[in-house]
């Protein structure tokens, strides 16, 4: 049996591709340096991948920034602001990805965007009405060409036609129908230059197929395919999809005339049965994505061998593939010197997938003829799976298993908590606020640092907190805000910290992801049962109480985000680590509460991340349960408490009603940046939860006016009723320096208090 890797990460074992990048950006690189460091990265894994023996490895899955940025380049999509610069073809791309302010412009960044259902984000294509579609660059060609000169033989990979279609933004009057001749011409044209260097295969990844597909989407589709496949020449194509299942669009899809179809095993939900429903195709070879490109845990052999034999009787040729470009794990395990190997060898980074998928193979061909089970690396891995140290706590399931309906339900109901608040509270009309987090000056962030090496001990740590804590809280008392907060300057990340404090979590030291560009993410992992260790925030919010009589709100992370940001459990289901982990965030809220906390956010920062690709699973798969599970983490609490919750972003107008099914009593979100639309949305829908939309941007340096932030208040009153609206930033202040901030909210005050008083 062969073996297929979709792609590979590529910012490197330490981050080279990151720093590198980040020298070139700031001029401490020159072009050549940085283009030499891409090489040796791309050689060392294309050879890592030929050393283990895969027999379809990816070229031109390489990228600076991001390979739908890279196909629109390619396809000469590049917004004339961008050409105008007159820069070189490399920094017309970054500027592309990264905006440019020099002697030659000033041109912000196309628009980034959710990679599907990832945390790592691509560049939106942005096409006018006089983008001329062309050919315009040679890079798979010269990938291929590069690996050959390594003497690995590459199937080529790229985004496809109907991806990158679907998912550019169409700026003028025309659409994607409308670029479909050009855009397929130009990927015959690419197909022949490849053909003439002697490739053999080339890989188009398409994993808009995965989404609601509709007669337009099938027509396009099929309009796009007919004409390429028609002119492919001795080139065999292979239609690479991932993160689900091609339900819509399955018979079409193997109708045409591929020579290989690449389906997810691992997400997508339906894939076995539409294969064996349908059938394959005998005369095309089906890549079965069954090595999770996504998750860190090692595959159980015994399932993925059952299904290989079910695909084999099928009749067809079957490559095992990963589930998805390995580009969403991280790197090797071997950086990891702090785990024992008594968790380590549950897990598989892109490294260790390779031998997973090498193993596998041969194990699948053995069991033809043989008898897997007493073969060593079967026995091995299956030992893997007969329980992990540390991992299981038989009260915290008790406690899941004894949550009842009532637990997700807050009483008294809304209306009637909110006069309570009211009265009890006793804020004016318009309270001003916070997000939380106020500037992560560097000597907050040595204070943790030191503390983190030991090099300070614990009292001089808190001491150190507690001085800023205070600083923090008179300045907000001059300032004059309504609602205090302490500061979180305890906190480098808002997910690690609580993972931190929580049973159940580990940590790496190298295990990095992509998630845009040079930026990278360390995601922990969920490894047991998840409980709270000891209170995690109650002594900080404590001693803010202390310093001020105004009411301080407590600072929390919801278990959705908490999931979210982590690598998930795959013995469990996520719905269940996600109840674990807001019982034991309740745990912390009730115990704010019961040392004076009178208001109390819990940040779902990522509650959409997870949102299923399909809208009709929006609620089934994942909404059902997850906002419940928020509802857990607060329905304990006294009336008189005030929930609220915090989301980076305004794109809830497609789930409105279960934003409001939160119950939490206050929402304060980014509005700033988009128009007042959800605002309109959310009258239409009668959102009864109070609202903070963000009335100015914390993304930039920029002190906003007061007669700004009074008219983005008015016309937010046009649209809620006053006695519903907060007054607040758009985000936490952690990354904005001091002297803004404070400009900032003295303007943001003054403004609350003009539409007060008139
Ligand atoms: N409370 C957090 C802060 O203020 C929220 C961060 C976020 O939403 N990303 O930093
Ligand atoms: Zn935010």
């Amino acid at each position: 049996m062969k073996t297929a890797v979709i792609g590979y990460p590529r910012i490197g074992k330490n981050r080279e591709l990151k720093f590198e990048s980040e020298k070139f950006f700031k001029g401490e690189a020159t072009e050549a340096e940085l283009l030499e460091t891409a090489a040796e990265l791309r050689k060392g894994y294309l050879l890592k991948q030929k050393e283990a023996g895969i027999s379809f490895i990816s070229s031109n899955d390489f990228s600076f920034y991001d390979n739908v940025l890279d196909a629109a380049v390619l396809f000469n999509i590049i917004p004339e602001r961008y050409r105008a610069l007159g820069l070189s073809s490399l920094e017309t791309y970054f500027a592309m990805a990264r905006g440019y302010q020099g002697d030659k412009g000033n041109v912000k960044a196309l628009a980034m965007k959710k990679w599907f259902n990832t945390n790592y984000h691509y560049i939106v294509p942005e096409i006018d009405d006089d983008t001329e579609i062309k050919l315009s660059g040679n890079k798979p060609v010269e990938a291929f060409k590069e690996a050959k000169g390594y003497g690995v033989d590459t199937k080529v990979s790229l985004v496809g036609p109907f991806t990158l279609l679907k998912l550019a933004k169409y700026t003028g009057s025309k659409s994607a129908k409308d670029f479909v001749k050009p855009l397929t011409a130009s990927y015959i044209e690419l197909v022949s230059r490849l053909a003439g260097e002697g490739a053999e295969w080339i890989q188009f990844d398409e994993p808009s197929l995965v989404k609601d597909i509709d007669a337009e989407d099938k027509a396009l589709f099929n309009e796009i395919y007919q004409s390429l496949l028609d002119s492919k020449k001795s080139l065999k194509v292979l239609i690479q999809t991932y993160f689900g299942d091609i339900r819509d669009i399955y018979s079409e899809v193997t109708a045409l005339e591929f020579d290989g179809i690449g389906l997810d095993f691992i997400e997508g939900r339906k894939t076995s049965e539409l294969v064996k429903t349908n059938g394959f195709p005998s005369d095309k070879i089906l890549f079965a994505g069954l090595v999770n490109g996504k998750n860190i845990w090692r595959n159980n052999y015994a399932k993925t061998l059952d299904v290989l034999k079910e695909l084999k009787s099928l009749g067809a040729e079957v490559v095992l593939s990963t589930s998805c470009s390995l580009l969403h794990v991280p790197y090797t395990l071997s950086s990891e010197t702090k785990l024992t190997t008594d968790y380590l060898k549950h897990f598989a980074f892109a490294e260790e997938k390779l031998s997973e998928l090498s193993e596998l193979a041969k194990l699948s061909d053995f069991a033809e003829s043989g008898n897997v089970a007493a073969q060593p690396a079967f026995t091995a891995n299956q030992a893997l799976f007969h329980g992990r140290v540390d991992s299981v706590d038989e009260a915290v399931k008790a406690r899941v298993a004894a949550i009842k309906d009532s637990d997700y339900t807050r009483l008294p109901e809304f209306h009637e908590r909110e006069k309570l608040q009211k009265e009890k509270l006793g804020l004016p009309l318009f309270p001003t606020t916070t997000i939380g987090s106020f500037p992560q000056t560097q000597d907050v962030r040595q204070n943790r640092q030191k503390f983190r090496k030991g090099l300070i001990s614990v009292d001089e740590y808190t001491e150190f907190n507690k001085k800023k804590i205070a600083e923090c809280i008179k300045l907000q008392e001059e300032i004059g805000l309504d609602v205090i907060v302490h500061g979180e300057y305890e906190r480098n990340d808002m997910v690690e910290y609580f993972g931190e404090n929580l049973a159940g979590y580990i940590f790496t030291e190298k295990a990095w992801v992509q998630s845009y560009g040079t930026r990278c993410v360390k995601p922990p992992i969920i490894w047991g049962d998840v409980s709270r260790k000891n209170p995690i925030t109650v002594a900080w919010s404590k001693f803010a109480k202390s310093c001020t009589n105004k009411p301080v709100k407590g600072m929390l992370t919801g278990p959705v985000t908490i999931l979210n940001w982590s690598f998930p459990r795959e013995d469990i289901s996520i719905k269940e680590s996600t109840l674990q982990i807001a019982l034991a965030i309740r745990d912390e809220v009730l115990d704010l509460e019961a040392n004076g906390i009178d208001i109390i956010q819990i940040d779902e920062a990522a509650l959409r991340e997870k949102l299923p690709l399909r809208k009709s699973d929006w609620y089934s798969q994942y909404l059902d349960w997850a906002i419940p599970a928020f509802r857990l983490v607060h329905s304990g609490v006294k009336p008189e408490t005030q929930i609220h919750t915090h989301m980076c972003y305004s794109e809830f107008t497609d789930i409105i009603p279960a934003i409001d099914a939160m119950d939490a009593d206050v929402i304060t979100f980014e509005a700033s940046r988009s128009d007042l639309q959800i605002l309109d949305s959310l009258k239409e829908n009668n959102f009864k939860t109070e609202v903070g939309p963000g009335v100015y941007d914390i993304h930039s340096p920029r002190v906003p006016s007061v007669d700004e932030i009074v008219n983005a208040l008015n016309a937010m009153r046009d649209r809620i009723e006053d006695s519903k609206l907060w007054v607040n930033p758009d985000c936490g202040l952690k990354t904005r320096g001091e002297t803004e901030t404070k400009a900032s909210l003295i303007n943001l005050v003054k403004a609350a208090e003009i539409i007060r008083n008139k």
